[in-house]
């Protein structure tokens, strides 16, 4: 008899545990969307979005997931006939760089594999090379969900400058936002595309757009479909033009509550919750792994993402533990994406609306799932991940 039923939990990463408050807020008749709190409610959304990302800059909201604002990023900024760069240090952006060739837009890749981050020095010599200016964008991921890796961005912005190239700086901060930490001005990108589902706790249907100045100025050589032009987006006259039609009212009820309870808590304590949590996984995967059977898929603690946690076991045990976790105690694992053979890898998404007892009874979850499958581990993972959170602690 399994001991499944209760509530259940989603740590996969994306959709994340989406908070009460913000289902509540979520629950309530459609709202008039041509006058009343729908339209200042929208207005409030944007400088908190724009402080959740680091920016004074422009943001434009589509009705869209990630892949949605990929396009809208692109669609803005480069057409069929132009060049881009894509980094790949995974899946995502390779699928990035994918959508744009699906636009007529030519790729060149640089793909660092699936277990490094970007390497500056590389990127600042291909586009050296660019004498022409033939690349009119980089486009690089924060941190790539299927490898768990977290790119500097800073540094990249150091190394395309310099190159003396002028290319954009195009940057997928969806799986980081309300994460870990990312500076859009400060580190200079152009370009910043988010989305809701993850460290923003609001179901999938919003996504987000930032642009600056000189990305801005590349929407003026270009054709821009009318659906996808950031500009009356992110300059609304008449409320419609926010979502170019109908807005996405229920999610926008359920942002704003996000939204607040990320103001409540603060952004620095939020990046440092992750931060802990995170640490209180990787040590339970370090500890389990001392034979070589587990092991984290980024070495380096320094790049690994604080919101997801790519795991390597040996074939098809990673497929067992998640099977496992799933129909014996109702914790569902992410896949192992992007990666052969995927019953080799497993994800943890740890993004958004979690704490302690959720992080440690995914550990303990799958420590229990390590013994009924006779899968070889160390024993004592769950007493040194409480040891780290209680050593972290206030
Ligand atoms: C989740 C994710 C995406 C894709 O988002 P969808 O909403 O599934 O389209 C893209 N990039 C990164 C880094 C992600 O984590």
């Amino acid at each position: 008899m399994s001991v499944q039923n209760g509530r259940p939990y989603l740590a996969i990463p994306g959709p994340s545990v989406v908070p009460d408050r913000v289902l509540a807020a979520m629950h309530r008749p459609s709202p008039n969307i041509y006058t009343g709190a729908l339209i200042d409610l929208t207005q409030s959304l944007m400088p908190d979005l724009k402080h959740v990302a680091g920016t004074d800059q422009n943001v434009a909201l589509y009705i869209a997931n990630g892949h949605g604002t990929w396009e809208a990023a692109l669609s803005n900024v480069v057409q069929r006939g132009d060049t881009v760069l894509v980094l790949g240090t995974g899946m995502f952006c390779l699928n990035w760089g994918d959508m744009a060739a699906g636009l007529g837009i030519a790729v060149e890749t640089i793909d660092f594999g699936n277990r490094s981050d970007i390497d500056t020095d590389q990127v600042e010599a291909y586009l050296r090379a660019d004498k022409n200016g033939r690349i009119k964008a980089v486009l690089a991921v924060h941190v790539d969900t299927s490898t768990s890796v977290k790119n500097d961005v800073l540094e990249l912005r150091q190394s395309i400058d310099r190159s003396g190239h002028g290319a954009l700086m195009m940057i997928d901060c969806i799986a980081s936002l309300g994460c870990d930490k990312y500076l859009m001005d400060t580190w200079g990108a152009d370009v910043t595309v988010a989305a809701c589902q993850k460290g923003l706790m609001t179901p999938a249907g919003i996504g987000i757009v930032y642009y600056n100045q000189r990305a801005d100025a590349q929407r003026d050589r270009i054709a821009v479909s009318r659906y996808w032009d950031w500009r009356p987006r992110a300059n609304a006259q008449e409320y419609w033009q926010n979502f170019d039609g109908t807005a996405p009212t229920h999610h926008l009820f359920g942002l704003r509550e996000a939204l607040d309870m990320i103001k409540e808590e603060g952004l620095e304590a939020i990046w440092t919750r992750h931060k802990r949590l995170s640490q209180a996984i990787w040590t339970a995967i370090e500890h389990w792994g001392q034979d070589g059977a587990i092991s984290l898929n980024i070495a380096d603690a320094a790049k690994r993402s604080c919101a997801v946690t790519s795991v390597q076991m040996q074939a098809p045990n990673a497929d067992r533990l998640r099977a496992y976790c799933e129909a014996e105690a109702g914790v569902t694992l992410g896949i192992g994406l992007g990666r052969d053979p995927s019953s080799a890898y497993f994800r943890i998404g740890h993004m958004g609306h979690l704490n302690a007892h959720m992080v440690l009874g995914v550990l303990a979850v799958m420590d229990m799932g390590l013994k009924a499958l006779d899968i070889p581990h160390r024993a004592g993972a769950i007493e040194a991940a409480t040891q780290v959170l209680a050593s972290s602690g206030s």
